[in-house]
């Protein structure tokens, strides 16, 4: 298995071809940094149409066995592959902390909720069993198979390396798809370190590639006849393009994109409670998650005085460090351009009327680092027609929008464009009800910081957090990743056989 950690020097990178790690030809590289020191760490190459055909040729020609494999055996793959994602979880993480970012326990954490959809691949024989029907007229017994795509594709974001990956990709496997993946060009390392795994768990060569790259790539599968479906995640902006480009190709696909996610503290919440919940799921992964709390709304003036005077010091105890240090809350965001753009949010808030709350715009860490850290901020009084408000800021720079009823609340996140997570703070079972019932959006927490369903559960976001139909994890997963064929057949005896035709259309009569 690849070692990185005394690795210092730096990588050329390969694309996972046909079983194999192979060389580029492009001559075009991206450079990976580790973003907890500002230092590039490999150069990634990125494919041309050429390579991707290329690779996708190879999966054409590993699918028919695979698919034909008995789902079973397959499964006993997959099986194996979990062990082996168990036994490397230290390298691994510290694989995701080194050009991600995110801190070891948060690197952990991820893999633990990755190895959950590889977990509910286990379930494929179980999920692939069709429906049966004996003698629907004449002697016909129906029964439906779901029968695997062919070549499917699946486009990563950065910032989850590995559970990402795997959320979109082990039940596509189990179900008997040769799948492609391009992960994002600026964590490489973890998707390679998977394709080793899947290799030495013996998933048979073709039936999973890495091909890394960049637009140039993505077009490249979008435009390629042989990908069926294209499952994505992303930014909404690319999500969008994705499934315009996609279906216009004639593919299926499922397109994830970014979120803005609200966190409703109703007066009769327990504060503490919800400051606790607040913390983490605002500024883990220094808030660079689709599923990270954007924005604390309390209803009520005197809930947003308690919320407030409660978060303050707990914000200002945070730390920012690198991947490896334990005491780290978080860590550095992907870039010094993230960073940057973060940066500007939080400028353009305060010239919008904003109040800077805790500024985390300078901290202790960039006097001897050259990461890209930003600090714990958080700005007070937001309002809706602000930019800080209306865009996804995939960086720690958190919002309070102070509300007077639950109504208004519930207008608010339904009003904005995204519609990915939300969750409310309440012992009351009526507000409970009615956010629940009201919410225009796909996963919905009550007392819950963040509401990621688990493996098992269908996860997608509603309005343009998500194009296209299907979801990652879950049942839909299987729907996505198969095709249904219904079948209606008849064994008749040789003196039973109809001599005259009939030329009704066929009922039971
Ligand atoms: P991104 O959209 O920049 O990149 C995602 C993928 O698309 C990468 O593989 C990249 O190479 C490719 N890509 C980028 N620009 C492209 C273009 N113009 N044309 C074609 N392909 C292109 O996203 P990111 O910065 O890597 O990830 C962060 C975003 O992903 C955030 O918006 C976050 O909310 C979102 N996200 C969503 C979910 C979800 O489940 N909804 C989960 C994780 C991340």
């Amino acid at each position: 298995m690849t070692s990185i950690k005394n690795e210092n020097k730096v990588t050329n990178l390969k694309h996972f071809i046909g079983g194999e790690m192979v060389d580029g030809t492009s001559e075009r590289f991206g450079d990976v940094f580790n973003p907890s020191t500002g230092e590039v760490i490999a150069h990634v190459p990125l494919a041309t149409k050429e390579e991707v055909d290329e690779t996708v040729a190879q999966a054409q020609v590993a699918f028919p066995a695979w698919g034909k494999t008995s789902v079973g055996r397959r499964v006993e793959i997959i099986h194996r592959f979990r062990s082996l994602l168990l036994e490397e979880m230290d390298q691994l993480a510290e694989m995701i902390g080194r050009e991600c970012g995110k801190t070891l326990s948060d690197a952990k954490g991820e893999i633990t909720r990755g190895i959950e959809s590889v977990d509910f691949a286990i379930n494929a024989p179980q999920m692939l069993k069709g429906e049966h029907s004996v003698n629907v007229g004449g002697n016909i017994n129906a029964y439906s198979m779901k029968q695997p795509l062919g070549v499917v594709a699946a486009i990563s974001p950065f910032n989850f390396p590995v559970m990402v990956p795997l959320a979109m990709t082990s039940m596509a496997v189990a179900c008997g798809n040769a799948v492609v993946l391009k992960p994002s060009e600026r964590v490489p390392n973890s998707a390679l370190f998977i394709s080793e795994l899947w290799k030495k768990a013996g998933l048979p060569a073709g039936v999973w590639s890495v091909v890394n790259g960049d637009k140039e790539a993505v077009d490249a599968l979008l435009t390629n006849p042989t990908v069926t479906a294209i499952s994505f995640v992303g930014s909404t902006k690319v999500a969008e393009y994705i499934s315009h480009e996609g279906t216009r190709n004639n593919k299926r696909v499922a397109a994830f994109g970014g979120g803005k996610n609200n966190m409703i503290i109703m007066p009769d919440a327990d504060i503490d409670h919800a400051v606790t919940a607040f913390l983490g799921a605002a500024f883990g992964a220094a808030s660079q998650r689709c599923m990270a709390i954007s924005a604390a709304i309390p209803v009520g003036e005197k809930t947003a005085e308690q919320f407030t005077a409660k978060l303050k010091s707990r914000v200002e105890e945070l730390k920012v460090g690198s991947y490896d240090d334990e005491q780290a809350d978080f860590g550095p965001v992907i870039t010094q351009q993230s960073k940057d753009t973060v940066l500007k949010y939080i400028e353009e808030s305060l010239e919008e009327g904003a109040q800077l709350f805790v500024d985390g715009r300078n901290p202790a860490i960039c006097e001897t680092e050259k990461g890209f850290y930003v600090g714990p901020t958080v700005l007070d009084h937001v309002t809706t027609d602000m930019k800080i408000f209306k865009d996804e800021v995939f960086g720690p720079a958190r919002i309070v929008v102070r509300v007077n009823s639950l109504d208004e609340a519930i207008a608010l996140t339904n009003d904005h464009e995204l519609g990915n997570g939300v969750t409310i703070f309440t012992n009351s079972g009526a507000a409970a009800r009615k956010f629940t019932e009201e919410i225009e959006v796909g996963m919905v927490g009550v007392n819950v910081p963040i509401p990621i369903p688990v493996g098992y559960h269908n996860f997608g976001g509603w309005k343009r957090s998500k194009f296209g139909e299907g979801h990652m994890f879950g049942p839909d997963t299987v729907r996505f990743f198969t095709k249904t064929k219904t079948v209606s057949e008849r064994w008749p005896e040789p003196s039973s056989v109809e001599e005259k035709t009939d030329f009704a259309f066929p009922s039971n009569k």
